[in-house]
């Protein structure tokens, strides 16, 4: 199996060298034709309306859009911003595939950055019984404000949803490929391979 990372901008080799290391081949996707050859794709975080016009200039927007609400998809902080059906502060265009509003920049500038440990909910719980703590590193991160019924909640940092899920559709505000650990990784590789 494949898995594609969306390589226009942001915080792409992280997350190659994540997947290789699970003995997955990485795509650095950044034409339509490709999304055609992944199991299912990563938009890594970065800046979101940088993205948003790289993928209209690339003619990904559209096919993009279909993907996201049919294929395994994991969208981290910039990321999780395009997957929101809607964006605040300021409001932008997206590809409206979880149900949530994200308020971009919530926890301040790039200098009030930050990691923390952060609280999974049952649902993890039953991925990971290895009961490893997680670490959330926070870059100029959006909040997940209000969740649509039958979005789950993966994990918390001080009663924020930083991590959710509908379906194959899956949404970090923290960006799990700077941290030493593979398990969120590897829980999206389970999804890709579902
Ligand atoms: N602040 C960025 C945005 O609004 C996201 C930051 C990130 O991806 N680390 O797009």
């Amino acid at each position: 199996m494949k898995v594609g990372i969306l390589a226009l901008q942001g915080a792409v080799q992280p997350h190659e060298e994540k997947i290789k290391r699970l003995g997955v081949t990485p795509v650095r996707v950044l034409y339509p034709q490709q999304l055609e050859e992944i199991g299912g794709i990563i938009l890594p975080g970065g800046e979101s309306t940088t993205m948003i016009h790289l993928l209209k200039l690339n003619q990904l927007w559209s096919p993009l859009k279909h993907f996201v609400k049919i294929r395994p998809t994991w969208g981290i902080c910039a990321g999780a911003i395009l997957l929101a059906n809607h964006v605040s502060r300021p409001s932008q265009e997206s590809l409206e595939a979880l149900q949530m509003t994200v308020e971009r920049n919530a926890y301040g500038r790039q200098n009030e950055s930050f990691v923390d440990s952060l609280v999974p909910t049952e649902i993890w719980k039953r991925f990971d019984k290895t009961s490893e703590n997680i670490e959330g590193v926070f870059i100029r991160a959006p909040k997940i404000r209000d969740l649509g019924t039958g979005v789950d909640i993966l994990f918390t940092h001080q009663n924020d949803s930083v991590m959710v899920q509908k379906d194959k559709c899956l949404a970090s505000t923290f960006h799990p490929e700077l941290t030493d650990s593979t398990r969120i990784h590897e829980y999206f590789l389970s999804l890709c391979q579902k």
